[in-house]
């Protein structure tokens, strides 16, 4: 079943003539949500959203909308999104109408409306919510069976990998919006061969290329989320980058996970793409049929038919040397989620199954995104073949993983014949020095 409207119309075309240039990321089929203020002002942050190169700032347009629309504004007037989240699909789509009509080409109220627009290069991003909690997922079965044969060579996947969606609870108050600059993480690490374990800078920093899922209304404690109402408490999907120091995972990681290998710092892009936007590029979600099949809590024919979503990834990297010489950014690898073992919707539903409440805000990661083939990895410890393997980058250096003053950038967009390119901006982070 499809739920195409007029918002998805490819023949929309947008007023923003920027909007209109095949490789942008924001048409006005996409209209992603974020928050911005102009750099370097003292101004609040405030709810926006994209379309060409500008911020349409919802804020300051609080009288363009009616009924459902302007009830769904307002909850976006102040410096998170998290009240819209909260109100569910209903005032997210009535919000994503009103917002097409009065941003494409024609709109009566378009010469109006360009003072509500500021130039995002001109604007600085905070985070898109106050995120309650965050919970990491472990959804490619190619990723979790490359890097637990490094973990555990004779025991790659452990024997629940094809029955549970496998997550841990991260950590929230580390999440950082693209632009992010850390320090390299200290820890303990055990070298294999050493008796003891030492102290100091992680010798093994490693990227993870994810997407994000930011929960809309939640649910309360006690009552489950049922696949066949996940959808509807999916505000949409964010880029997101799980910073992983692969020394301190490998010392500390048994038996309760991963603790101080992964809190310390977590990436996301600003804007949020709503799953209503990403309706072109849903798809089929097959399981392999030697593979276990979902039990039924995580089965439906909704699910199967369109429960994936076509969205393509990648990872570039650019050295601080690369910078200084003016050479810019390689692309490491590319992914895409669809090949994902889980859908967003079965990792809502089973993180609900035992009656947990989700929040407005909260953030689902999907886990590394590796893919069927062996180029598509989604972290530099598959990339390197666990630092064994280095790659040579266009410089002359060498990464085995991530070192000081390299900034990591992911992308993400949507791409299917008949329809305007959507994206997601970039999610880029900076590694500096140990403090
Ligand atoms: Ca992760």
């Amino acid at each position: 079943m499809t739920r195409l409207n007029e918002t998805h119309d490819p023949e929309l075309k947008s007023w923003v003539d920027a909007a209109n240039a095949a490789q942008c990321d924001f048409p006005v089929q996409n209209l992603p949500f974020g928050v911005f203020r102009r750099k370097g002002s003292d101004e609040p942050y405030r709810c926006g959203v994209a379309i060409g190169d500008r911020i349409f700032d919802l804020a300051a347009a609080q009288t363009e909308f009616e009924g459902d629309a302007a009830v769904a504004a307002a909850a976006c007037a102040g410096s998170t999104l998290n009240a819209f989240m909260a109100l569910g699909p209903g005032h997210w789509s009535a919000l994503r109408l009103a917002l097409s009509r009065a941003l494409r080409e024609g709109a009566p109220q378009a010469a109006r409306l360009r003072s509500h627009l500021v130039p995002q290069a001109q604007a600085e991003h905070a985070l898109p919510a106050v995120i309650g909690d965050f919970t990491d997922f472990y959804a490619s079965v190619y990723h979790a069976t490359t890097v637990g044969r490094m973990f555990r060579p004779d025991n790659p996947l452990m024997p629940n990998y094809k029955w549970v969606p496998i997550a841990y609870h991260g950590r929230s108050s580390s999440i950082r919006v693209s632009g992010h600059r850390f320090a390299r993480p200290m820890g303990q690490t055990k070298a294999p061969e050493a008796a003891e374990p030492a102290f100091g800078p992680s010798k093994r920093l490693d990227y993870e290329l994810e997407l994000g899922i930011f929960t809309g209304p939640g649910n309360e404690a006690g009552r489950r989320v049922p696949l066949a109402e996940a959808e509807s408490h999916v505000f949409g999907l964010c880029v997101l980058n799980d910073w992983s120091a692969r020394d301190i995972q490998a010392w500390e990681y048994q038996p309760l996970g991963p603790f101080l290998a992964k809190n310390f710092a977590t990436t996301i892009s600003p804007w949020i793409v709503t799953l209503e936007a990403l309706e072109p590029f849903r798809c089929e979600w097959t399981r392999d049929a030697s593979d276990p099949q979902p039990l039924p809590y995580l089965e439906s024919p909704d699910n199967r038919g369109r429960g994936a979503l076509d969205v393509q990834l990648e990872v570039c990297l650019e050295t601080a040397k690369a910078r200084a010489m003016g050479m810019g950014e390689t692309r490491l690898s590319r992914g895409n989620f669809r090949h994902a073992y889980w859908t967003a919707f079965q990792m809502l539903a089973h993180h609900t199954s035992n009656g947990c409440n989700l929040q407005p805000g909260d953030l689902l990661g999907t886990g590394t995104q590796s893919g069927p083939d062996a180029k598509d990895v989604g972290s530099i410890l598959e990339l390197t073949a666990g630092g064994k393997s280095p790659v040579t980058l266009p410089t002359g250096e060498t990464r085995s993983f991530i070192e000081d003053g390299d900034t990591v950038i992911m992308r993400a967009w949507c791409e299917r014949p008949g329809y305007p390119r959507i994206g997601f901006g970039e999610c880029a982070g900076t590694v500096v020095p140990a403090a």
